[in-house]
């Protein structure tokens, strides 16, 4: 398997570009049988910065009109989660009897989705469905998260590349 220095640290590709845009292909047909034809549109919410490669290619493949807009929380330092889940960038759009799709880059323990589930839920959308290219199961901490739309299921090992950062760099890699 190749190997990639990155910093301090050797990581080996795990999944290739290839195999992202297949994924990400299955999971766009999977949100378009859900959505084409709607005569609603649904808020697509970048969960920031993590899924800003995600969402793009996802949305690319839409075949629905969909609002998209961002929100930022933090809750990672170096490779590991601090469970201190804070909201860093606020919405931007009203969402009130909407129907909302999440787009996360990776559930881990699950705070950060869960956190961004509850804000989510205080302003009353019409449904809150939850898409993340990567889901880590092995590492959930919380119980209430329901992923509709997952890429891959991943082991709990730290992962980088394709919009996840380590120290903030390296979101650029295609793999
Ligand atoms: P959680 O709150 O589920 O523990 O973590 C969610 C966030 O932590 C993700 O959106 C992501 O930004 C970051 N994260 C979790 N696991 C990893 C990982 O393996 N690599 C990187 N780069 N970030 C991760």
């Amino acid at each position: 398997m190749e190997k990639i220095t990155l910093k301090d640290k050797t990581f080996r590709k795990v999944i290739s570009y290839e195999q992202l845009s297949a994924a990400i292909d299955a999971v766009a047909c999977k949100i378009n049988a859900d959505f084409k034809n709607c005569d609603d549109v649904p808020v697509l919410l970048c969960v920031l910065n993590g899924s800003i490669m995600f969402t793009a290619e996802l949305m690319k493949r839409f075949q629905f009109n969909c609002q998209v807009v961002s929100t930022k929380l933090t809750s990672y330092e170096g490779t590991g989660s601090t469970g201190n889940v804070k909201q860093a960038l606020g919405l931007t759009a009203d969402i009130q009897g909407r129907r909302v799709i999440v787009v996360e880059d990776i559930v881990d323990t699950g705070f950060t989705l869960s956190t961004v589930v509850k804000i989510l839920k205080s302003y009353n959308p019409a449904s809150i469905e939850i898409a993340s290219l990567l889901d880590k199961p092995s590492m959930r901490k919380v119980d209430d998260l329901k992923l509709k739309y997952v890429g891959f299921v991943v082991p709990a090992e730290f992962v980088v590349g394709y919009g996840l950062d380590y120290n903030e760099l390296y979101r650029q890699l295609p793999y």
